[in-house]
């Protein structure tokens, strides 16, 4: 598993990991790799702290003592005992469960969540059947498309916890580190491959990042979660500007392509990704991330679960220093390059993640319209069957809760349109309901104040039976302020807040932000109204429309207005 011949290790790292690899030869039990605690002597051996990263074991918030009694990838001889008697986890199991990408979300629901990892989105039909057969049996009947490109499935019991997770990896998946502090999925632009105007194909690297991940046990554990992801310069947005590491593609003002790195982004802290100063050949993008990566592991706060993204790492130290420490693991220099020094990328296609489109091979990609990314397993079937018959077996998610069936020839366009339409899902674009994003929201999520998914589909319902807008716009619903649904970034977001109506009962109420966007458009929204219950939101919106159309100066985009 652990190739200590990489380049990416120092020799102190290769070491440890020898140590690491004779220590499990010998049948010793494994040592929690990256969160071992150490012994920290000062004169007096008396006075011994025992610390992980430097952090004695008494100033550990609570999630980092649980990952120091046993890590999470360890505990899945429990879920088996638990399994067994179909019994739910402790609390510290629970959050350990995490690793394996299984959440216990009561008490919205007394069942656990399998959210799975799908590098770059990517998806063979095989695989889309394969999930909704696992919905069907273990889960609702249903699988949602989440924002970071990935399948969840809900309501399943302890007992077949570790049965959903064998048959994923049956199905050549897998859902490690897909929670808890860990490196969430590696996310890539869509369309990447066939995209006419990207340049360069990031699936390959996205997925180098995903298997070099999960095959490195010191890359689990972190002081907080952490996402990745790549834009290829195609025509969908990946959101790259909103992932703690982002790799533009770049044309340079000599016509070589390489990366730009950004760091940082972090949208419900209303930060987005911003340029290092870095240019990276494709092949750097993954040592250089893994050594940012342990950078963060050994110097991230560990005391305080608020201030543990990799944003207040750098808000104490600044970009610079970071990358001296990064450059330090690596066994090559890191080249420092203006941004001027590449050219502008081209603009993104909002919305371009619906309809028909040319693929740079002479093939087609359609994307494919589903409602705040739920799927029902019929329709997960038959999406598979349309990409096998008319396509070229293959799906790729997006982060706009979606997904697009490439490899279409011009001949079978109609026939899939169609056989899409038949399946009760649509790729025509809508100017609403085409971008409205919502998290989990209260039927599912314990800290959610409003049903988002459900109060979507009634506002975007609602919306295009008034409106039909030139323009397409993006309105995200997020439940609360961890903004699963990125709400800074919608033209319109809405975050769920509780809001007392007339009879002083509790109901359904959002603050709304106007303007964001992302990449060409970044922005992060405002706050305009507060407080704001569900019933009256659609009627505010209305309004609000209503004035963009007749008080924009012709084509005006919405976050321009
Ligand atoms: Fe849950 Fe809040 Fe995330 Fe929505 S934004 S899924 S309510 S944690």
């Amino acid at each position: 598993m652990v190739d200590i011949n990489n380049s990416v290790f120092t020799v102190e790292q290769q070491n440890y990991l020898t140590g690491f690899v004779s220590g499990v030869l010998q049948g010793r039990s494994l040592p929690y790799l990256g969160q071992d605690a150490e012994k920290r002597f000062t004169d007096d051996p008396e006075e011994a702290v025992e610390t992980v990263y430097g952090t004695p074991l008494d100033e550990l918030c609570r999630e980092e003592l649980i990952k120091h009694a046993q890590n999470g990838l360890d505990c899945y001889p429990t879920m088996l005992l638990n399994a067994e008697s179909n019994s739910f986890p402790t609390a510290e199991d629970s959050f350990r469960y995490k690793f394996h990408g299984l959440f216990h979300v009561s008490p919205a629901q007394d069942s656990f969540m399998l959210r799975c990892r799908i590098a770059g989105g990517a998806l063979s039909s095989s695989q889309l059947r394969g999930l909704a057969r696992m919905a069907e049996l273990y889960g609702p009947g249903h699988a949602d498309l989440t924002t970071r490109a990935n399948v969840q499935i809900r309501e399943i019991e302890p007992k077949n916890c570790p049965a959903i997770l064998d048959e994923l990896c049956d199905l050549g998946l897998t859902s490690q580190g897909s929670g808890a502090d860990n490196v969430r999925n590696i996310t890539a632009s869509p369309t990447t491959g066939f995209d006419p105007d990207e340049l360069i194909d990031v699936l390959p690297y996205a997925k180098a990042m995903h298997h070099y991940i999960l095959r490195n046990r010191d890359l689990y554990g972190l002081p907080r979660k952490f996402n990745i992801a790549y834009d290829s310069g195609g025509r969908i947005s990946a959101c790259a500007d909103t992932n703690d590491i982002a790799f533009y593609a770049v044309r340079t003002m000599n016509g070589e392509v390489a990366f730009r790195l950004q760091l940082c982004g972090i949208t419900g802290h209303k930060q987005f990704a911003t340029d290092a100063g870095i240019l990276l050949t494709p092949s750097q993008t993954i040592p250089v991330a893994a050594a940012i990566l342990r950078v963060f592991i050994e110097n991230g706060d560990r005391t305080n679960r608020k201030k543990a993204r990799l944003k207040y790492l750098v808000d104490d130290w600044g970009i610079p220093r970071l990358l001296q420490e990064t450059e330090r693991k690596l066994t090559f220099p890191l080249t420092f390059t203006p941004v001027e020094s590449c050219k502008v990328p081209n603009p993104k296609t909002k919305h371009g993640h619906l309809g028909i489109h040319a693929q740079s091979d002479g093939k087609n990609y359609i994307g494919v319209l589903t409602p705040v990314g739920r799927l029902s397993c019929r329709q997960m079937t038959d999406l598979a069957s349309i990409a096998d018959r008319y396509g070229r077996g293959e799906i790729r998610l997006t982060v706009w809760q979606n997904l697009l069936i490439p490899g279409i020839p011009d001949e079978n366009v109609e026939a899939a349109a169609a056989a899409i339409i038949a399946a009760g899902l649509d790729y025509r674009p809508a100017s609403i309901t085409g971008g409205i994003i919502a998290c989990t929201g209260s039927r599912g999520c314990k800290y959610a104040a409003a049903d988002t998914k459900g109060n979507a589909v009634e506002l975007g319902r609602l919306l295009s039976e008034k409106f039909q807008l030139d323009q397409p716009i993006n309105i995200h619903l997020t439940g609360c302020n961890h903004s699963c649904a990125q709400h800074y970034i919608g033209d319109i977001g809405l975050m769920g807040v509780p809001v007392k109506n007339a009879a002083g009962e509790t109901v359904d109420g959002y603050n709304i932000v106007l303007g964001g966007g992302v990449d060409d458009t970044q922005a992060i929204a405002r706050e305009v109204w507060k407080a704001v219950a569900f019933t009256d939101i659609p009627a505010l919106l209305e309004k609000l429309l209503s004035h963009y159309l007749s008080n924009r100066v012709e084509n005006e985009s919405f976050i321009r207005f």
